[in-house]
């Protein structure tokens, strides 16, 4: 069942979004070559429980870690760890904070120094996909125009999207009905309403769009070619006016 928010309840929503976002900054500012994926993790989580959030990947069917940090050819759901950062890498980071009740959820693709021009593009392609999605969250739309959108921008670009993992809806919870894919067909899948807080996700490969899972840990989300993958998210509120993003980027950017 899609579960509605309150303009009310979109507001606390805003304010866990925010969070995560100020989050990602924080980490952002720590990213250089030499640090570990789990000194990040470990400034994540500090700053989450500072604020007063909760990170909810923590625990969430036995997911060790505050963070989701996936470096270069990891997708999504990299467990933070012993791994080296280092100059040219990409560091996706995800995040998820529960803060006074609510649930917000984003994510955003770090460049550590100069990465490669086909990174930057695979990047700035990603970030595209995710904002073309999210102007279409608006009511009378479908989850299958966001998805479709989303699939042709990349596609046209010469990247692929991942098949097995999605957006999704959020808020009251980490992971709602619907689910959001980043591909699609116009026109079908669930309607999009006004009250519908969802998670838009690209999860984008510079080569092809297959990718397994860890067999040791369970969680991590590789390539199956090696190549590189980007991943940006927002927490988006539907409403009569439109999209209203409520997770935001600035922090990152405009530091
Ligand atoms: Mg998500």
């Amino acid at each position: 069942m899609i579960l509605l928010k309150t303009k009310e309840e979109i507001e606390l929503i805003r304010d866990a979004a925010l969070l995560v976002g100020k989050t990602l900054a924080e980490v952002g500012r720590h990213i250089r070559p030499g640090v570990t994926t789990a000194y990040l993790d470990q400034i994540g989580e500090q700053f989450i429980r500072d604020n007063g959030g909760i990170p909810m990947c923590k625990g969430f069917e036995g997911f060790p870690s505050a963070l989701c940090i996936s470096v270069n050819d990891v997708v999504v759901h990299g467990i933070p760890g012993d791994l080296f950062i280092k100059e040219g890498d990409n560091v996706s980071v995800d995040i998820v904070i529960k803060l006074n009740g609510y649930v917000g959820d984003s994510a955003y693709t770090f460049a550590v120094g100069e990465v490669s021009p086909e990174m930057q593009r695979l990047m700035k392609v990603t970030r595209e996909a995710l904002y073309i999605g999210l102007d279409l969250c608006r009511p009378g739309n479908r989850v299958g125009d966001i998805g479709h959108a989303v699939q042709m921008h990349c596609e046209k670009n010469g990247y692929n999207v991942v098949r097995e993992l999605c957006g999704h809806g959020v808020g009251f919870d980490m992971h709602e009905s619907p689910n959001v894919p980043n591909y699609g067909v116009k026109g079908t899948g669930p309607l999009l309403k006004e009250g519908m807080v969802i998670a838009v996700e690209p999860m984008v490969c510079m080569g092809s769009k297959n990718v397994k899972f860890s067999k040791e840990d369970g969680w991590t989300c590789r390539t199956r070619d090696g190549k590189p993958a980007a991943h940006f998210e927002h927490t988006v509120a539907i409403t009569a006016n439109g999209p209203d993003i409520l997770s935001s980027f600035d922090f990152i950017e405009n530091k």
